[in-house]
């Protein structure tokens, strides 16, 4: 389930909170040019990256959720606990992403021992997108896989570092205004390389519904065996009814992600086969957590970059072939005449 060996802490993480809140409650660090850095913690990769590119060097910064770590079946650790209670500022995305976290962060947040952000709850609630309606939860948490709206996210992030660090606010909205400015330039690749594939291509079927968001902003119709979380078994009647879509529709390729298991996504190929057709493997995508820290995808910049060049490379195989097959044919007519 979590990629993490060490035991985890659930039963008595609020205990241990409470009696450490109790004890150094209100002594917060104020940073400074020659005081301490700001210590910050974030949850997930992009929120991590959008600290980092603000911030740099001026905060000491902890990203929780490594390459392959499903966010929402993830368990504190003892290490995660102590860096809560070490920091000055927490960021999570929210909008119960991080479902086995959330109970702790708001209860700090509550406690004011630090500041405490859902960097997707500060998102107007207009441009979320919802939830299955059978559940309680109101709100799609994947909210990074939206450019655009991602960059509002990051707008919040430096605005809550300006305030718990002002001694740096010059420093942190240059850095900002400048990663803005390359999240510009990903939202255009991303535009500009979607815009390859014909629009009967564009369906995106995945392990489990992660890319609403990036369905709505680039145009693609995304279709997944599980819910919006991991969390959530797939059923045989989920498997049977998305390859019905897949044998109708002629879809080329399916999705395999970084932090779910390629299980279900086997048993719709086999299912696809069995109904006389083949659907293949069309790469794996970075739903909830980048790449590998040293890899092309260990950004959320390269992780976004990786996912449109796969998606692309596998739904435009069929989509170019037609048309390269009638160019080669002209060009061999003209050379033959
Ligand atoms: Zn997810």
């Amino acid at each position: 389930m979590y990629a993490c060996h060490q035991k985890p802490f659930r039963l008595s993480l609020l205990a241990l909170l409470a009696l450490t809140l109790t004890a150094c409650g209100g002594a917060r660090v104020v940073a400074g040019e020659e005081g301490p850095k700001l210590r910050v913690v974030a949850t997930t990769g992009p929120i991590g990256d959008a600290v980092r590119a603000i911030a740099g060097d001026a905060v000491e910064l902890r990203v929780l959720l490594g390459p392959g770590i499903d966010p929402h079946t993830y368990v504190a650790i003892e290490s995660d606990v102590r860096a809560f209670q070490r920091a000055d500022v927490i960021f999570y995305n929210g909008l119960h992403l991080e479902a086995q976290l959330e109970r702790i962060l708001r209860q700090l947040g509550k406690r004011g021992a630090a500041t405490v952000v859902a960097v997707a709850e500060t998102l107007p609630a207009e441009k979320l997108l919802g939830w299955e309606p059978a559940t309680d939860k109101t709100h799609d948490p994947h909210v990074w896989h939206d450019v655009q709206l991602w960059q509002e996210a990051v707008q919040a992030i430096r605005d809550t570092l300006i305030a718990a660090d002002p001694t740096h606010a010059e420093r942190y909205g240059a850095s900002a205004a400048a990663y803005l400015a390359q999240l510009d330039a990903l939202d255009a690749y991303i535009r500009e390389h979607a815009a390859t594939l014909p629009p009967e291509r564009r369906i995106l079927v995945t392990a489990h519904d992660a890319f609403g968001y990036f369905g709505r902003a680039y145009g693609f119709e995304v279709e997944a065996i599980q819910g919006i979380s991991s969390a959530t078994e797939a059923s045989a009647a989920d498997i049977q009814a998305l390859t019905g879509l897949i044998v109708a529709r002629g879809v080329p390729a399916i999705f395999v992600e970084s932090t779910i298991s390629p299980r279900t996504i086997e048993a719709v190929r086999a299912a696809v086969r069995a109904a006389g057709r083949e659907v293949t493997l069309g790469g794996e995508l970075y739903s909830d957590a980048p790449g590998a820290p040293d890899g092309p995808a260990g950004t959320y910049i390269g992780m976004m970059r990786h996912n449109i060049d796969t998606i692309v490379a596998a739904l435009g195989v069929q989509a170019a072939s037609p048309r390269t097959t009638m160019t080669d044919l002209a060009e061999r007519a003209t050379a033959l005449s």
